[in-house]
């Protein structure tokens, strides 16, 4: 339960609210799990409530993870430097035809304890199994927004399509109204999903009032097979059969011409980035400079830990920031400021949840993060943003707090049992092991 009231303070905080503005040593004051005050110099005394010394490190909002697939922590490191067809087929298929509920779940648990020690607070994800995985965030004390994976073919968890579009609907209806979990339709990709599924797919996700997330643009194959199927490229694709829209988060969106990005823009889809899955899977660079000067929400996001191998937005931020410097000659490209944006109130706002999380703002609900910056990597502080994204790394993170609960106290869960979470993990990759060798 989160505390009546409960106040952060002695930190530099980093609201990223519209001017990103930074308040050199100040409080965040949380009455009933939103942010009722962000102030400098010392915080009011509280007669009902908790505190947390921040020790004069940094205070920010929680990171958001645009993109991942969280029961694939199981498949961390399993098989590497493969070419996508045989990394498929030689290991994932044959895991993911035998998985059960319980191996999600373990899996999730395994990408909530990874996700909160490194100071991301809200996720989104796609797989199977996603009750599973919607049970694990509230367990851990999460924000997510989840949804089954719809594709062609008969699926692990319900079988045929027809019970994908059931689970679906099921898992909108058990999560509504819930203060941290948050569903969506999630359709593959248009190469593995029909035309009828992805319109289908869009009017549910229309009609329910969610988002239609799908992985789009993300490989030069995809083009291909889109163009020699339908004649035009996958954006086209989908402009053609009317799903683009404001309801629709695209993930990846690395291979965009001009006239791609202006439709995206127009339509008001919004886009999460994965730059390091991209580079590990040798995809391409996606244009993210481009869509933001168009206006496009984009959001930051580390796909599955099978193409990664971490859920680290520190990270993740750092590979960014550097990317898309390296791919424009330019070293102002994609400034630090730009890059926390994406992984905090861009990202939120990519995520359809700006109104709640993604700034230290009052009014939102409180979900931030304070990270220990008196350690060697991070001495001296002159520009606590250009730290966070170019040096920090998740292991600074020290206390977390969601919705106003604190899941995260001095690197210690108050939520889950972290030696009963690495050891179910450990369980089913002995599973995963079998089921490799058994092909
Ligand atoms: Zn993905």
């Amino acid at each position: 339960m989160a505390c009546a009231s409960l106040v952060i303070h002695n930190g530099t905080i980093l609201t990223m609210d519209s001017s990103a503005s930074v308040i050199e040593r100040g409080y965040v004051l949380i009455r009933d799990g939103a942010i009722a005050a962000v102030a400098s110099g010392d915080p009011p005394p509280l007669k009902d409530g908790a505190a947390i010394d921040a020790e004069r490190g940094v205070i920010m909002p929680g990171l958001v993870n645009g993109h991942t697939h969280a029961a694939m922590t199981l498949f961390r490191g399993l098989a590497d430097d493969l070419p996508l067809m045989q990394w498929l087929e030689r290991y994932i298929f044959p895991v993911e035809r035998r998985m059960d509920a319980a191996f999600v779940r373990a899996g999730a648990m395994l990408a909530c304890a990874e996700m909160i020690r490194s100071g991301t607070t809200t996720f989104c994800d796609m797989y199977l199994f996603e009750q599973e995985v919607a049970a694990a965030a509230r367990q851990a004390g999460m924000r997510c927004l989840v949804g089954e994976v719809l594709y062609d073919f008969p699926s692990p968890n319900y079988g045929p399509l027809e019970r994908g579009f059931a689970y679906t609907e099921a898992l909108i209806d058990r999560w509504a109204g819930d203060d941290l979990v948050s569903v969506a339709v999630e359709a593959h990709a248009p190469y593995t999903c029909s035309p009828e599924l992805l319109q289908r797919a869009s009017r549910l996700a229309q009609q329910r009032g969610v988002p239609l997330i799908l992985h789009l643009a993300e490989t030069e194959s995809e083009t291909l097979q889109i163009q020699q199927r339908y004649g035009l490229r996958p954006v086209e694709h989908l402009e053609r059969l009317g799903v683009l829209g404001p309801h629709l988060i695209a993930d990846h969106c690395v291979h965009l011409n001009a006239a791609e990005m202006d439709l995206l823009a127009a339509r008001g889809v919004r886009c999460i980035h994965c730059p390091e899955s991209n580079m590990k899977l040798a995809s391409g660079i996606a244009p993210v400079p481009a869509l933001i000067s168009r206006g496009v929400a984009v959001g930051l996001g580390t796909d599955g830990c099978a193409s990664n191998n971490d859920l680290d937005l520190f990270g993740e931020m750092d590979t960014a920031a550097k990317l898309h410097k390296l791919q424009q000659r330019d070293p102002t490209a994609m400034d630090a400021v730009t890059v926390l944006a994406l992984a905090t109130r861009e990202g939120a706002r990519a995520l359809g949840i700006g109104a709640l999380a993604g700034s230290l703002e009052a009014g939102k609900r409180a979900d931030l993060i304070v990270l220990d910056t008196r350690q060697p990597h991070l001495v001296p502080l002159y520009h606590p943003i250009s730290h966070v994204v170019y040096a920090a790394r998740g292991g600074d993170v020290r206390h977390v707090v969601i919705d106003g609960q604190v899941v995260l106290r001095d690197r210690r869960f108050t939520t889950l049992d972290l030696h009963a979470v690495l050891s179910a993990a450990e369980e089913m990759a002995g599973r995963v092991r079998r089921w490799v060798a058994e092909g």
